[in-house]
């Protein structure tokens, strides 16, 4: 079978692969339509030094059971949550298994989906983390769910409510769903805040209720108290990896303003709060790491039910012409992009 493999440093390539076979507990699944994360997006450009190479990267996908190992007995088309928690550690046993002690991960431990074939780990199965996909979902919309399960988490913990103001630094694919949600929530006055002009135009057609706003240079900050009525914001969302974000969304959050750090930096970072900020206005401050599986299911629910339109953020290209699709969005020419092998 044919798998986009990582090699190490920077180094891609369309590889010839042994079909993997379903052992006990497991199964084997073909992958429909897998789709491309900022994480591989971040390995495609820079290298990463976590990964054991060679391996197969991505981790969403929609895909269809092959075969099933002794014990199995799946059919038809799934999501699989990619972040799979022992079961036993104090974080999982609370149910946030996406912040396992020993979180094994697919297209991170396990291989991934940027292949045409891909074996399902028996841990994946026996904790449920297979979900069904629902026959009038197409396998492009289901392939971009887990991100939206992402943002379910980040936005677990900001309460947003009727009437509140939200501010999201980052334009691409996730800072707009993080919008579309907060407007679900009855969010008032959503502000998106994004550097690249090609990104503001397209945030723009697609959630045309929330206010696109270049923040190139600092009289953003202004622009974004006057949409929000003269003060601040009472949630800030950091959907970018610019560190300078986190200092300003701070100065910009209400008092008892909540702030998810949404979007991880790379490398070190030196970007210190001003503690005393969260102090007096008794902010909230909170991280977010990917998704539980109750999290991919309510996703997988808000795009089934037609809340969600995934569709239009999503480009298509082979998997064979990988290297074209990472171009796509290192060009900021796509938005989401999907590998159909
Ligand atoms: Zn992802
Ligand atoms: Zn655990």
């Amino acid at each position: 079978m044919k798998a986009f493999v990582y090699f190490g440093d920077k180094d891609f390539a369309i590889t010839e692969l042994p079909m993997p076979k379903a052992g006990e507990g497991e199964a084997v699944a073909r992958i429909l339509c897998a789709s491309i994360c900022g994480t591989d997006l971040r390995t495609y450009r820079f290298g990463s030094e976590k990964l054991k190479t060679p391996i197969t990267i991505g981790h969403e996908a929609c895909c269809l059971i092959e075969e099933n190992g002794k014990g199995v007995n799946l059919a038809g088309r799934y999501i699989a949550a990619p972040a799979i928690g022992c079961g036993q550690c104090r974080s999982c046993r609370k149910g946030r298994t996406n912040m396992c002690d020993s979180l094994q991960t697919i297209g991170f431990q396990y291989p991934g989906t940027f292949a045409e074939y891909m074996r399902i780990p028996a841990e994946a199965i026996q904790r449920g983390h297979l979900i069904r996909v629902p026959d009038h979902v197409s396998d492009q919309a289901a392939s971009v769910v887990e991100p939206v399960a992402c943002a379910i988490n980040a936005q677990s913990y900001l309460k947003i409510e009727d009437g509140d103001s939200v501010l999201i630094y980052g334009a691409g694919y996730l800072g707009c769903i993080h919008a579309e949600l907060a407007l679900m929530q009855g969010a008032r006055k959503v502000i998106i805040a994004e550097v690249s002009e090609k990104r503001r135009i397209k945030a723009k057609a697609f959630v045309p209720e929330a206010h696109v706003i270049n923040s190139v240079d600092k009289a953003y900050m202004d622009q974004v108290k006057d949409i929000a009525g003269g003060v601040g914001v009472d949630v800030v969302i950091t959907a970018c990896p610019a560190g300078i974000t986190h200092r300003q969304g701070l100065d910009l959050l209400n008092k008892n303003g909540r702030m998810s750090l949404f979007g991880g930096l790379p490398g070190e970072n030196n970007y210190q709060l001003d503690s005393n900020l969260i102090h007096y206005k008794e902010a909230s401050v909170y991280g977010a790491h990917a998704s539980t599986v109750e999290q991919n299911r309510q996703a997988l629910e808000l795009v089934a039910s037609g809340r969600l339109n995934v569709e239009k953020y999503i480009t298509a290209y082979a998997l064979k012409d990988a290297d074209k699709a990472f171009q796509s969005l290192i060009d900021e020419t796509a938005e989401k992009v999907v590998l159909i092998p």
